[in-house]
C-alpha cells in the first residue's frame, strides 16, 4: 500500500517541507491548522486545509482528538507530525493505532520506550552503546541522589526523563544545592512534562553534540552519517553542520554502528536520530537520547547525501521497502544550517512576533531556504519563534561558510527582528571558522560581544 493522502499536523516551514515532498510523490496533502495560521503559505500550498481549532496549541496542534478526527473526516491515510507538538507523543500515536489512522513514524510502543530517557539509556546499554556515567535509573530520593553524586562527582546534571527541546536539564555545581535542585527540577518536570522522574549524569564540560541520522524500513537499517550540532545556546541548537569538522573516520564509523545497534535493539522503523555527546579531551562518545521523528536540522544531511529524507519517511509509512543500500549513501561536500528565529539577540533572544513587511529570499548555487515567510506573513506569538532555516552547501566547510555569509547578506526580513545578523557574526568569528569549539562557544561569544 502506498499512501494516497497525508494529513500534516504541523505548521510553518516543516509543514511546507512535507507538502513539497507529498506533491513530488503524488500524495494528496491535507494541512491541519489553527485559526492563527489560516492565511499562512502552507495553508495555501497544501491540496486541502482543515482548521482544527483556535491558536493555543492545546486546542489545535496538540489536540490529539481534533487531529485524528480531521484525518478521518478528510479520509487521510496517515498523519505526518513534523517535529515538536505531537511528534513524540506515544499516547497520540496509540490513538492513531486504535483508530486505524496511519502514522508517519515508529509505533507508539517504540516512541514510549525511547521517549523515556531513562528507559532509552537502559536499552542503549543493553545494545552495547556507551552512555554517560550516572545513575542506573530514576532517582528515588535525596539519599540516592547523594550516593550517585559521590560516584559521578560535581558538576553533575539532573535530567528529566521526559525532557526535550533543551528543557528539563539542571547543572548542579556542589553538594550544598543538590537537595534543593533535585526538588526543583522534579517539580518543574511534573508541571512541564507530566512526569517527575529524573536521573543524574556526569556533566561533561568540554563536549560536542554529534548525532547520527538513521532510517529503517523494519528490515534494513541505514545510517546517513553524522550532524554536528555543537553551536547551541542554553542546550538548544542554533547552527548545525555535516560532516563534523573534528571527528576521525574510526569515530565516525563507531558512532554510526552504535546508532544502528540501538535501532536494532528496539526494532526501530522510519527516520530517527541517535544523539551523542563527544568528549573533546578523551575522544570518547556517549549516547544521550534518541529523537523518534524527523529533526529540524535534517536538511544538512539531505544536502550532502542527495537523499530526500521526508520522502523516505512517507514511502516507509506506506509500507515500501528501502530501495537503497548503505553503499549507495555517499557524502559529498559540507553543509551548514542556520536557524533563523524572530528573536532579538541583543535582548536575551526575546521573541519578536509581528508581521513581515517585506521579505527577500537569498538564492544562487548551493543555497536552500526552508521557510514559510513571505511579505505580509504573520508571526503569531503562540508558537516557536523559528521562522526559517538557511542551509548552504559547499565543496568544503570554508566554501559552505562563505556561501552562508553571502546568502545571509542577501536575505532581507523587514517588520520583525530576527537572528539572521547574529548568525553572520558567529559564522564570521575565527573560532567558528576554525571548527574547534564546544557547546559553551555561543555563550562565550555572547559574553565577548557584550
Ligand atoms: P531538533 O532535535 O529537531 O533539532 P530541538 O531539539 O531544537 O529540535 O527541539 C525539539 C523540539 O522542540 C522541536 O520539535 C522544536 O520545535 C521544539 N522546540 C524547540 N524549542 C522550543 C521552544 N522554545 N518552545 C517550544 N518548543 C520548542
Ligand atoms: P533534549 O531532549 O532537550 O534535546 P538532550 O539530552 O539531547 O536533551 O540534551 C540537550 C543538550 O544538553 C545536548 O545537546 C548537550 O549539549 C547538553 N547535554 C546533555 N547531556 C549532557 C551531559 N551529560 N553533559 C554535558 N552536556 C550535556
Ligand atoms: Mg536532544
Amino acid at each position: 500500500m502506498t499512501l494516497s493522502s497525508v494529513l500534516i499536523a504541523n505548521r510553518g516551514e516543516i509543514a511546507l517541507r512535507v507538502i513539497r515532498a507529498c506533491r513530488e510523490l503524488g500524495i494528496r496533502s491535507i494541512l491541519a491548522h489553527s485559526e492563527a495560521d489560516r492565511d499562512s503559505l502552507p495553508v495555501r500550498l497544501a491540496d486541502q486545509a482543515i482548521c482544527i481549532g483556535p491558536a493555543p496549541v492545546k486546542s489545535s496542534y496538540r489536540d490529539s482528538a481534533a487531529i485524528v478526527a480531521a484525518a478521518q473526516l478528510t479520509g487521510a491515510d496517515a498523519i505526518h507530525p513534523g517535529y515538536g507538538f505531537l511528534s513524540e507523543n506515544s499516547d497520540f500515536v496509540a490513538l492513531c493505532e486504535a483508530e486505524e489512522v496511519g502514522f508517519v513514524g515508529p509505533s507508539s510502543e517504540v516512541i514510549r520506550r525511547m521517549g523515556d530517557k531513562i528507559e532509552a539509556k537502559k536499552i542503549a546499554r543493553r545494545a552495547g552503546v556507551p552512555t554517560v556515567p550516572g545513575s542506573d535509573g530514576a532517582i528515588a530520593d535525596r539519599d540516592e541522589a547523594f550516593r550517585v553524586a559521590e560516584e559521578v562527582g560535581f558538576p553533575l546534571l539532573i535530567k528529566a526523563s521526559a525532557g526535550g527541546g533543551g528543557r528539563g536539564l539542571r547543572v548542579v555545581h556542589s553538594p550544598d544545592t543538590l537537595a534543593a535542585d533535585l526538588s526543583a527540577i522534579m517539580a518543574e518536570a511534573e508541571v512541564a512534562f507530566g512526569d517527575p522522574s529524573v536521573y543524574i549524569e556526569r556533566y561533561l564540560t568540554d563536549i560536542r553534540h554529534i548525532e547520527i541520522q538513521v532510517v529503517s524500513d523494519g528490515t534494513t537499517t541505514l545510517h546517513f552519517g553524522e550532524r554536528d550540532c555543537t553551536a547551541q545556546r542554553r542546550n538548544q541548537k542554533l547552527i548545525e553542520e555535516a560532516p563534523s569538522p573534528v571527528i576521525d573516520a574510526e569515530t565516525r564509523e563507531g558512532l554510526a554502528q552504535a546508532a544502528i545497534a540501538l535501532c536494532r535493539e528496539v526494532g526501530y522503523v522510519n527516520a530517527g536520530t541517535v544523539e551523542f555527546v563527544y568528549d573533546n579531551p578523551t575522544g570518547e562518545y556517549y549516547f544521550i537520547e534518541m529523537n523518534t521523528r524527523i529533526q529540524v536540522e535534517h536538511p544538512v544531511t539531505e544536502m550532502i547525501t542527495g537523499v530526500d529524507l521526508i520522502k523516505l519517511q512517507l514511502r516507509i509509512a506506506g509500507g515500501e521497502a528501502l530501495d537503497i543500500t548503505q553503499e549507495d549513501i555517499t557524502i559529498r561536500g559540507h553543509a551548514i544550517e542556520c536557524r533563523v528565529n524572530a528573536e532579538d539577540a541583543d535582548q536575551g533572544f526575546a521573541p519578536r512576533p509581528g508581521t513581515i513587511r517585506e521579505f527577500r529570499a537569498p538564492g544562487g548555487f548551493g543555497v536552500r531556504l526552508d521557510t514559510h515567510l513571505e511579505g505580509g506573513a504573520s508571526i503569531p506569538p503562540f508558537y516557536d519563534s523559528m521562522v526559517g532555516k538557511l542551509i548552504c552547501w559547499g565543496r568544503d566547510r570554508d566554501e559552505a561558510i562563505d556561501r552562508a555569509l553571502r546568502a545571509l547578506g542577501e536575505m532581507r526580513i523587514e517588520g520583525v527582528v530576527t537572528t539572521a545578523g547574529f548568525h553572520e557574526e558567529v559564522l564570521d568569528s575565527p573560532k567558528f571558522r576554525s571548527g574547534v569549539f564546544n557547546t559553551g562557544y555561543i555563550a562565550e561569544f555572547m559574553e565577548e560581544r557584550a
